[in-house]
């Protein structure tokens, strides 16, 4: 679901063409439409309904300050990895109140910030952290609400870097060591229990992992609900997208692709696990991230040559694993559209960026229509870990980023002027 479409030939995000944001901020160019960010929280809220819920965005996977007011304004809580994200979300006018703060290694400092915020829960991944987030709260002469993450030991069937729910994860504590852990936890006076946090990995593209895992926990926390009194129970996100859009081949209809056909949706994921989270009694929260955003985005990009090997064509483009590292981190699929469509023949391209890496390409051996030096592609699905993940390698200034609503469109991240890249860099005095 999404809101880029070929309107006459031309690329639109809602009802402004790629080409006009493109002409105005040039690329690499990451846009946006807020009319698909809003339905993607509506969908999924809206399919939760006979549940007491609040979806916190998972900030990491896109963490633009206009992204985050959009969920904001909607009610959305958000989770949250480090002090910089609580930061942001305060920047954006999101309520610390609704954070949820999860990762393994929060540092006293960031502990601190967060307790003194309010924020709803710290989501603790070990014992050590526990101890840690007691002592900051004696010495704040605060009580901090926790939650531990458990790990269900469950296989996401998803790629090997972003599965986080089995024994071989440096995430959670595992499933039998819980209770435990929880009776020591109840002895330490500055923490309150207020619930348990599991998130098995991310992409899942069917709703069976999800349902072992909310099958495997559920006796758990409604036990631990009973000793402890904990109020709410957090599933995580990890809600899969299509990346594999039929826009492509010039159907505007993408959820006729084979893909697409299967892959899980709110509705799917409320039928199997509301009835299993209902009897629980308990306020659930839901930590999604990729599903909110990621198709929600594009990056633009500009062809600057068409080189032809014995072997290849290559079509090199100004974006970069600098802008989008997911095809040469996770191996991911992006699928490519010219932002003007011209018919003809398709020429099975690889199309890569300019960094000297080969790992920097966006496709390989994809079959492509003919491009020409200016014309513009855009990224598909680029919305979710895309912009969060760039860096400067090579000294390449972070990309523009857009948002769209109807016939607006905003800057919300200006292009980072060149100079900035080494602005905190200084020639040591003996140099
Ligand atoms: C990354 C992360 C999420 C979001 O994952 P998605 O796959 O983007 O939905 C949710 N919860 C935790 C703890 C995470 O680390």
């Amino acid at each position: 679901m999404h809101d880029f479409r070929h309107v006459n030939g031309k690329l639109c995000c809602e009802g402004v063409t790629i080409e006009s944001l493109v002409k105005q901020h040039g690329t690499p160019l990451y846009v946006y439409s807020q009319k698909t960010l809003r339905d993607h929280f509506q969908e999924l809220d809206r399919a939760l309904v006979p549940l007491d819920r609040l979806i916190c965005y998972a900030a990491k996977a896109n963490s633009n300050l206009a992204v985050l007011r959009t969920f904001a304004d909607l009610g959305s809580g958000f989770d949250i990895v480090s002090e910089g994200e609580l930061r942001r979300i305060m920047a954006a006018g999101g309520d610390p109140a609704k954070c949820v703060f999860a990762g393994v290694g929060k540092t006293e400092p960031e502990i601190e910030f967060a307790l003194r915020q309010g924020i709803y829960c710290f989501n603790a991944e070990s014992e050590p952290e526990l101890a840690r987030i007691n002592r900051v709260a004696a010495r704040l002469k605060k009580v901090a609400p926790v939650a531990v993450r458990v790990n269900p030991n469950v296989d996401a069937g998803t790629h090997h870097k972003i599965t986080t729910g089995t024994y071989a994860n440096k995430f959670g504590i595992a499933f039998e060591q819980i209770e435990g852990v929880y009776a020591r936890a109840s002895k330490l006076k500055n923490l309150r229990l207020r619930g348990l946090q599991m998130h098995i990995g991310s992409q899942l593209t069917e709703v069976q992992p999800f349902e072992l895992a909310v099958r495997k926990v559920a006796p758990l926390v409604a036990a631990l609900k009973a000793q402890h009194g904990l109020e709410f129970f957090s599933i995580g996100g990890g809600l899969g997208i299509v990346y594999r859009s039929a826009l492509a081949s010039g159907d505007a209809k993408w959820w006729r692709t084979p893909e697409a056909k299967n892959i899980i949706t709110p509705q799917s994921y409320a039928a199997r696990l509301v009835p299993l989270l209902q009897p629980l009694g308990l306020h659930i929260l839901l930590e999604p991230g990729r599903f909110m955003v990621g198709n929600a985005g594009l990056l633009v990009t500009r062809v600057e040559y068409v080189k032809r090997t014995g072997k290849k064509n290559f079509v090199i483009v100004d974006a970069a694993m600098n802008d989008l590292i997911r095809p040469a981190f996770y191996d991911s699929y992006h699928e490519i559209v010219p932002v003007r469509r011209k018919g003809g023949v398709t020429v099975s391209s690889d199309v890569v960026g300019p960094i000297c890496e080969s790992g920097d390409y966006f496709a390989k051996d994809r079959p492509l229509p003919k491009v020409r030096q200016g014309d513009y592609l855009a990224l598909l699905s680029a919305g979710a870990y895309g912009s969060v993940m760039g860096s400067n390698y090579n000294s390449r200034p972070l990309a523009a980023e857009v948002m769209v609503s109807g016939r607006k469109s905003a800057l919300v991240r200006a292009r980072q002027p060149i100079g900035k890249i080494w602005e905190g860099e200084r020639v040591a005095q003996w140099a």
